[in-house]
């Protein structure tokens, strides 16, 4: 059976009066590369500071690595490796000096010729001082320093944020070469859904501080359907399709955002509604995630007016 290394029950935070995370209710099996997205203001980032017990939760709990949040050993936080968003590191060390502090806290189980070989890989030069460094060459100092303890659970909050095309798919292949050693489990945040597409195998979806979707990358694939209808009239008043989110209609034509029915059912409910064409529309992660989030009876965002 697989292990749960993540694990949440009700979670919930208020900031004051802003329901941050409403009653997360999440398992996380070992040896999944999973993709946390949500929009701005979703809730990962206070999601992720409960998870590690950074921050306190106004109700619920969570467990990582079978330990309560709230408590988590030092020896089970020397099992965890966390990359913050922004890459908050001491900026007066150099990489060297950073590398030699960071190992003291994992004396045992550091690995100084996989973190040598990471910055050589990303050509940094180890006597810079990380305040002249630029963000992406932080970004990959960051990543070096929480894979090199060789963490059972990687949790990185954002961590391509800025970076560009080509060091975005190095960090991530850094990544991969982690979860490659066998068993390890990485959640991670991020608003690029090309790189989630990319290198996840499980996504969750996190939306209002509500969870929306748990689940492997290719149920979520499979279940996200864009169908467009047109008839030779108005189209039908009441759209009683299964697994209906969104609906929207012009004079002659129906777009329609489903979950899950099969294309078979698709195609009967189209023919007994009387639509002259369907079209089922091929979409990629990123239109999924869209039109997953999108609210309810929303229009097309916004239409350019030419003067
Ligand atoms: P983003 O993708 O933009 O980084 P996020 O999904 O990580 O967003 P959070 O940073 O967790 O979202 O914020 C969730 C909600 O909680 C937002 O409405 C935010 O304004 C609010 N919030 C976050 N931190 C605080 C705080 N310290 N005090 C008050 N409200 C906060």
């Amino acid at each position: 059976m697989t292990e749960t290394v993540l694990e949440t029950e009700g979670l919930t935070k208020y900031y004051g009066s802003t329901l941050a995370v409403d009653h997360l209710v999440l398992k996380i099996p070992q040896g999944c590369i999973c993709g946390f997205v949500g929009r701005n203001g979703a809730g990962k980032t206070t999601a992720i500071k409960l998870m590690l017990g950074l921050l306190r939760p106004t109700a619920g709990s969570s467990r990582l690595l079978g330990c309560d949040s709230a408590a988590l050993t030092p020896a089970i936080r020397q099992r965890i490796g966390y990359v913050t968003e922004g890459h908050r590191l001491f900026r007066w060390m150099s990489i060297a000096e950073l590398e030699k502090f960071q190992r003291s806290f994992f004396p045992k189980q550091w690995d100084h010729k996989f973190f040598a070989d990471m910055i050589e890989y990303f050509n940094l030069p180890k006597k810079r001082k990380i305040k002249h460094l630029s963000i992406g060459e932080r970004a990959q100092v960051s990543l070096a320093l929480a894979l090199a303890p060789n963490p059972e659970l990687l949790i990185m909050d954002d961590p391509t944020l800025g970076l560009d095309a080509a060091i975005r798919r190095q960090f991530l292949e850094g990544m991969i070469e982690l979860i490659m050693r066998q068993g390890r489990t990485v959640l991670f945040s991020s608003h690029i859904l090309g790189d989630v597409e990319r290198v996840s195998d499980r996504i969750v979806v996190i939306d209002k501080g509500v969870l929306r979707a748990n689940c492997s990358l290719e149920e979520f694939r499979t279940a996200v359907k864009k169908v467009t209808l047109s008839f030779p009239d108005s189209p039908p008043a009441d759209v009683d399709i299964e697994g209906l989110l969104h609906c929207r209609r012009s004079e002659k034509e129906l777009e329609l955002i489903l979950i899950g029915p099969a294309d078979e059912h698709i195609a009967e409910w189209a023919q007994r509604n009387g639509a002259e064409k369907y079209h089922i529309v091929k979409m990629n992660l990123e239109d999924q995630f869209i039109e997953y989030t999108a609210p309810p009876n929303h229009r097309r965002l916004f239409q350019w007016e030419e003067k």
